[in-house]
């Protein structure tokens, strides 16, 4: 099978690497550290499975386009992403379909937007309603913060047009789990659950990012917990877009927090996480490509089974990143941390006149290791991560932490 994957980030890397276990991959555009990229667009490559890996292309399209092009694609149409481009119409949907969530409303002026806020207990939780990378949310104790963000947002200050229309949410706390299903438009199978850092700074601290790490399995998860969310969230968001017609074929990740009362959907995704994807994929042992051409079909059988081991992801970003990441620096020590034992996946790189790789985005590279836990995985991860170097390199130290020392 050929299987072209859209995108160029860490995530496309993983997806090239797992889905080349068992077919021929190319990527496109990728990028200079992802073997197999290509600049030809994806309805020009030949490919008899495409993967689409980011949100912004599904959201404006790009699936129909494909389909209606006769092509078989693994990636929701523009009315199923916007699960992920809305968070409004997202709402929504999952209040129609009794999904457990946080209360919210959405709001296009301040001053009822600021009522709203003022009915709340703390934490406020004020996020743009379209599209930001991860990073248009706070989550803040402060009601002064949260009254200027809702300001800033909606004045089209912070993220433009994605911020017309604020979602305005009830603070949710839990520890936090990512559970991505494969659907075929009808049927859902879940994926092995991680558990990612969307803050910059260790111990939570910072503005959120597109991911700073992560780990699967998560070890202190109650057994039933997978089953839980299938059958509260994932199945009745699926039930509920069907019977708006919408024939959802692709991953559907629940971003979920587990209150005391269960689990609650804080967000859904529309595509693999990243980098979630990093340490969920590579421990599958059912061959991918069949399993997402099944769900693109509509004819999902197989059963995703995943090896009994733990892995662990260290993202390396830029000094400055997620406000103003500087980039342009040369890039040591990628062969030495694989030497460690580690997979390195590229994200936000380039080659410069010389041929070096250098620094080219915020988040740069996801220093991957497994190991038979997760305590051993982290230390190969952070092993590894620490033979890499450019001026201002930065991760945070504590991905993993708590479930490598429970
Ligand atoms: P989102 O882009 O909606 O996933 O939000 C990004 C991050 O903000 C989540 O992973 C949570 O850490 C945090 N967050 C979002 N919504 C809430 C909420 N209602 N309560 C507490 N934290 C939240």
């Amino acid at each position: 099978m050929k299987v072209c994957v859209v995108g160029s980030g860490g995530r496309e890397h993983v997806l090239a690497r797992v889905l080349g276990r068992h077919a021929e991959v190319v990527v496109t555009p990728g990028n200079p550290g992802i073997p197999g990229s290509s600049p030809v667009p994806p309805g020009a490559l030949d490919a008899d499975l495409v993967v689409v890996g980011p949100e912004a292309p599904l959201v404006a399209g790009l699936a129909d386009e494909l389909r209606a092009a006769g092509r078989l694609v693994l990636g929701p149409g523009a009315d199923g992403a916007r699960l992920e481009g809305s968070k409004a119409w997202m709402k929504d949907l999952v209040a129609a379909a009794g999904v457990p969530t946080a209360r919210h409303a959405s709001f296009d002026e301040e001053k009822p937007a600021v009522d709203y806020l003022r009915s709340l207990p703390p934490p406020y939780v004020v996020k743009t309603d379209g599209l930001a990378a991860g990073k248009g949310v706070l989550v803040t104790g402060s009601f002064d913060e949260a009254v200027d963000d809702v300001r800033a947002k909606l004045g089209g200050h912070s993220f433009g047009a994605a911020g017309h229309t604020v979602v305005v949410e009830e603070g949710m706390v839990g520890p936090e789990l990512s559970l991505l299903a494969v659907c075929d438009g009808t049927r859902a199978v879940p994926l092995a659950p991680a558990q990612d850092y969307k803050r910059v700074g260790d111990g939570d601290t910072g503005p959120n990012t597109g991911g700073m790490g992560a780990y699967s399995p998560v070890p202190m998860l109650g057994a039933d917990v997978v089953g839980t969310v299938m059958d509260r969230c994932v199945e009745p968001t699926l039930a509920e877009l069907r019977r708006r017609g919408i024939d959802y074929r692709g991953v559907l990740y629940a971003g979920l927090m587990l209150t005391g009362e269960g689990p609650k959907l804080v967000e859904y995704n529309v595509r693999f996480g990243d980098p979630e994807a990093q340490v969920v994929l590579p421990r599958l042992i059912t061959d991918l490509a069949a399993l997402l051409a099944e769900a693109a079909a509509g004819r999902l059988v197989s059963e995703p089974r995943f090896a009994d081991d733990a892995a662990v992801t260290v993202v390396l970003a830029t000094d400055g990143y997620p406000t103003g990441p500087r980039t342009g620096d040369a890039i040591d020590g990628i062969a030495a941390a694989e030497a460690e034992g580690a997979d390195v996946y590229c994200a936000g790189v380039a080659r410069d006149g010389h041929g070096r790789l250098v620094t080219a985005g915020g988040r740069v590279l996801d220093v991957t290791a497994h190991g038979p836990t997760v305590a051993d995985a982290r230390s190969r991860a952070y092993r590894a991560a620490s033979c890499i170097s450019w001026p201002g390199v930065h991760y945070r130290t504590d991905i993993a932490w708590e479930a490598a020392h429970t």
